[in-house]
């Protein structure tokens, strides 16, 4: 005999329809909550009770919502909902963010770079596309069913917004709050901006590796007891970033790695102990015989020359240093990458240079450099380190390489 199991369940009986059918049940549920202005009517009811201020983190005006505004926005209906029937009174002002070069990327794709706009009439059809889109977006927020006081948004490009915000930055720099100061950030040249963090993308980039001889000039009085002069004695410093090196204010060691001076031929090279099958390898050196070994914290604050700038160039020591690749002594360029600007900072007496312009060309603080685009200074510079001498090796490597995420 066959069971039926249905009769072996104790299910409720209910005037539910079988089917939910949302995308119709959904549109008459919010037309329903739209006539008896359910918003306005649960504001009205919580009239005196204790305030909850929810302050909205707006969206951006270029597009559609996506599933990322569909949870942020479902998530802050829950917390209104369930704040007002919990005995607050809890408002809901929606915002929207309408500044920002997303919006301009898109008005220059569609008028063209060259549309001869003026910047008055650019700025008009910026507003246009931001405020339609603000359109689109509260449609699209009220179809999930969001509540809130619609009539009333708050965009950031509102005469009264913008008022407010110089008022509230004004009131800052009053008590102090703000100081204006440098740190190195990433920058596109090709969209002439700066990058944040989330709009950089890695990508494998092939490049020429290189190892810099730097000469010294000062040795504290420690390495000459064992070279006689200072005539061929060199730090030798590793990079994947030749066209930095004209930023190069610094050499940087780890004070606790151990760092040794090799006799190479007639010339003196220091690199880190550990790392000389490294240079061994890459400069196809059989032989390099070991002289004197030091600390890195007992080579601080020796003097080499730059390869081919006339500046002086600081053995100093620093915590990111690590014997993963390249020599143990770091080129340090405080101007292009943010480890290095915070380690100099302990050095108040290095300056900060950034030879690069905002198009990606090198500057006359270059030298002979002054003009060519930062792929073009590569290979100039190799070029210059190779016929000076300076050049101990080069390796043709893949490397990971920042790259603008916009374009
Ligand atoms: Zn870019």
């Amino acid at each position: 005999m066959q069971a039926d199991y249905k009769d072996t369940l104790n299910l409720p009986s209910t005037d539910f329809p079988m089917r939910a059918n949302l995308p119709l049940k959904e549109v008459e549920i919010k037309a329903k909550w739209d006539n008896e202005e359910l918003y306005h009517g649960m504001m009205k009811s919580r009239e005196g009770k204790p305030l909850f201020v929810m302050h909205d983190g707006p969206p951006y005006a270029n597009g559609d919502m996506h599933i990322g505004h569909a949870l942020n926005k479902l998530l802050k209906d829950f917390i209104i909902k369930s704040r007002n029937m919990g005995g607050y009174k809890a408002p809901y002002i929606h915002g929207w963010d309408t500044h920002g070069l997303p919006i301009e990327n898109q008005m220059i794709k569609k008028h063209g770079q060259s549309s001869g706009l003026s910047i008055s009439e650019f700025r008009n059809r910026c507003e246009q596309f931001a405020r339609e889109n603000v359109a689109k977006q509260m449609g699209q927020q009220q179809r999930l069913g969001v509540i809130g006081d619609w009539e009333n948004s708050y965009l950031t490009l509102l005469p009264r917004f913008e008022a407010n915000q110089i008022r509230v930055f004004g009131e800052m720099a009053r008590k102090g709050y703000i100081y204006k100061g440098l740190k190195p950030v990433y920058w596109c040249p090709h969209d002439e901006t700066a990058l944040a963090e989330a709009e950089i993308e890695y990508a494998d980039d092939e490049c020429d590796s290189i190892f810099v001889k730097f000469k010294v000039i000062d040795d504290k009085g420690m390495l000459t007891p064992y070279t006689g002069n200072l005539d061929n004695v060199y730090f030798v410093i590793w990079t994947t970033t030749t066209w930095t090196l004209p930023g190069n204010v610094a050499i940087c060691l780890n004070a606790e790695f151990s760092y040794t001076l090799y006799k190479n031929d007639n010339e003196y090279i220091i690199i880190a102990t550990e790392l000389i099958n490294n240079v061994k390898k890459a400069a196809e050196i059989e032989k390099l015989a070991p002289i004197a070994a030091f600390t890195g914290a007992e080579l601080e604050r020796m003097k080499t020359t730059h390869p081919f700038l006339d500046r002086e160039s600081l053995v100093i020591v620093g915590d990111h240093v690590t014997l993963e690749s390249g020599t143990g002594c770091v080129h340090t360029a405080p101007g292009h990458g943010v480890e290095d600007f915070a380690v100099c900072k302990n050095y108040p007496e290095l300056p900060n240079v950034v030879p690069v312009d905002e198009k990606g060309r090198m500057t006359s603080l270059a030298g002979k450099f002054a003009g060519l685009k930062t792929t073009e200074a590569n290979k100039a510079i190799l070029e210059t380190l190779k016929e000076s001498g300076n050049l101990l090796a080069t390796e043709h490597i893949n490397h990971q390489y920042p790259h603008c995420w916009r374009c």
